[in-house]
Order: structure tokens, then C-alpha cells, then sequence
């Protein structure tokens, strides 16, 4: 058995997120818990003997949300030996332990960071001073641009705005692509693809059905390459065309019902002036 090599390998360690970015992948407002421990620890068991990658990922929704997160990483850990990303938001970066800044200085993980807005930036600016400029690869601000490849990926009356594009060419463009999702016994080609079918299974009803949105460990490495390697019909929901053209701070607000889910107590909760 070959071992199959990507890009970025990404795993969530949250489902749910406190913004509603226009250009999120993820589909993750719609979500309503963060990973369990027991749930990665599946995951990297099915999978570390099977799959190589540049860099592990670890994703959300908002990874920083997840009060279980410094285990989660320690399960990464185990199966991977590969630097790792958590991609946060910043809107949690005082809710970081100072365990899981010391796990992430001596284990080869770092930040990778995205303010929504310069606000936020700001607001944080004491605490990004008073934390180990080694803690962070990337920061950014405002990072969560909006972008028209995604906009037209979003949501009208609670389901996904359908496009009917040529999956090639829409491949072609695709920059999620490079992002391969595990989760439990399935691998997905890019996250949306995840996404969809997580959704599928929270009963939330976006499409009739996603057939061939992914493949799982009972495939041979041979039938999981060419998964990866080439687009899907299911890449007709995505646009043919990139337009790169920014549309800054303009992030949705989240509906009553998506702001009572933020108030589960299992979560880590945002601080008031995010
Ligand atoms: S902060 Fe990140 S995960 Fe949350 S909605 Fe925005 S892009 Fe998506
Ligand atoms: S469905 Fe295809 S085009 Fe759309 S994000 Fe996934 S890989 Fe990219």
C-alpha cells in the first residue's frame, strides 16, 4: 500500500463559529458543537497510516472555541509528525491556556491568524505583544475579506445558492482544492464538500443529496488519489470564474437563532466586543 501525499490536510476541531464570514467554506454558522477528543482520536486512527501531508490543518469553525483543543492537538500529534496549523479568527486569543501555548511552542504548531477586521486587530493589539511572536505563521488583518467566487456559494432562504457551472473549469480555479478534509472514516476532496454532507447528516436539508462527495478508508489508495486528483460532477455548485474583488468588513450578522447556539456552555464564549 502507497502512502497518498496532499497539500493541506485539515481537520476540525469545532463545527461552529461566532462569525458568518461571506467567504467561508464551511458553512459553519449553521453548525452547533466542537469536536470531541474521542471523535479526532478516531480520525487520526483511521487515517495516519494512509495519508502524508505538507501541513496538518486545524480548522472549524473556530478552532479556539473548543475548550478540549489542547487534546485534540495531542491526538493530531500522535498520527502526524508534520507542522501544524490552527487557524483562528483571533477572536480567542485570550481564551488560549497557557498549556496549550507551551504544547504548541514545543510541538512544531503555530497560529495561523485572520482578524475580521481591523477593529479586532486593534482590540487585541496589547495581547498579541504580551504573546511569543513564535506562537503565530500568519497574521492578518483584516483577513476576512470577502471574495465574489464565494459570495455566490452562499445561502437564500436557508439553502446554498445553486450555480450550474462546468465542474472542470470551475475546478480549475478552485483554490480549496489543496485542502483535504478527514473526519472519521471519510476523506473529502475540499471543504465544502465536508461541509455539505456533515450538514447532511445535523438533518440540515441544503441539497437532496451529494452523491460522490467522498470517499472512505475501505477505498484502495489508487481509488483515493484519483479522487483527489481530478474534479467532481459536484464541482458545478462552484463558479467558473474568479473575481478577486474585495469587498471588505462585510461580514453578515448572525440571526438570533445562530447567536443562542453561541450561548451552549460547551464552548469556549466570545468576549462581548467581538
Ligand atoms: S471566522 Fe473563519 S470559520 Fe468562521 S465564518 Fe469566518 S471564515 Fe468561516
Ligand atoms: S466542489 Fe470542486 S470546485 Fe468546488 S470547492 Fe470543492 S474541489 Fe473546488
Amino acid at each position: 500500500m502507497f502512502m497518498i501525499n496532499v497539500r493541506t490536510l485539515e481537520i476540525n476541531a469545532s463545527y461552529v463559529c461566532n462569525l458568518k464570514c461571506k467567504q467561508c467554506a464551511n458553512i459553519c454558522w449553521l453548525g452547533n458543537k466542537v469536536a470531541t477528543t474521542a471523535e479526532v482520536a478516531k480520525t487520526v486512527k483511521a487515517w495516519s497510516s494512509r495519508i502524508r501531508a505538507n501541513h496538518i490543518s486545524v480548522c472549524g469553525g473556530e478552532p479556539l472555541m473548543n475548550p478540549d483543543l489542547l487534546n485534540i492537538l495531542i491526538e493530531i500529534r500522535r498520527g502526524w509528525s508534520e507542522f501544524i496549523l490552527v487557524k483562528t479568527n483571533g477572536c480567542f486569543l485570550n481564551k488560549l491556556t497557557e498549556a496549550e501555548i507551551e504544547w504548541m511552542l514545543k510541538n512544531n504548531a503555530k497560529l495561523w491568524l485572520a482578524f475580521k477586521d481591523t477593529a479586532t486587530y486593534e482590540a487585541n493589539q496589547d495581547l498579541l505583544s504580551q504573546l511569543p511572536p513564535k506562537l503565530f505563521h500568519t497574521v492578518k488583518y483584516p483577513g476576512h475579506t470577502n471574495y465574489k467566487w464565494y459570495e455566490a456559494q452562499q445561502m437564500e432562504d436557508g439553502k446554498l445558492i445553486q450555480t450550474n457551472n462546468n465542474p472542470q473549469t470551475a475546478y480549475e480555479v478552485c483554490h480549496a482544492k489543496k485542502c483535504v478534509v478527514i473526519h472519521d472514516e471519510k476523506i473529502y476532496m475540499c471543504p465544502k464538500m465536508f461541509w455539505l454532507d456533515y450538514l447532511k447528516d445535523q438533518s440540515y436539508r441544503l441539497y437532496p443529496a451529494i452523491p460522490g462527495s467522498h470517499r472512505t478508508v475501505q477505498h484502495s489508495d489508487e481509488q483515493l488519489q484519483q479522487y483527489l486528483s481530478k474534479p467532481s460532477a459536484n464541482c458545478m455548485i462552484c463558479p467558473e470564474q474568479l473575481d478577486w474583488q474585495p469587498v471588505v468588513g462585510d461580514i453578515p450578522q448572525l440571526t438570533p437563532h445562530e447567536l443562542a447556539k453561541l450561548s451552549n456552555a460547551a464552548y469556549r464564549q466570545p468576549s462581548p466586543q467581538f
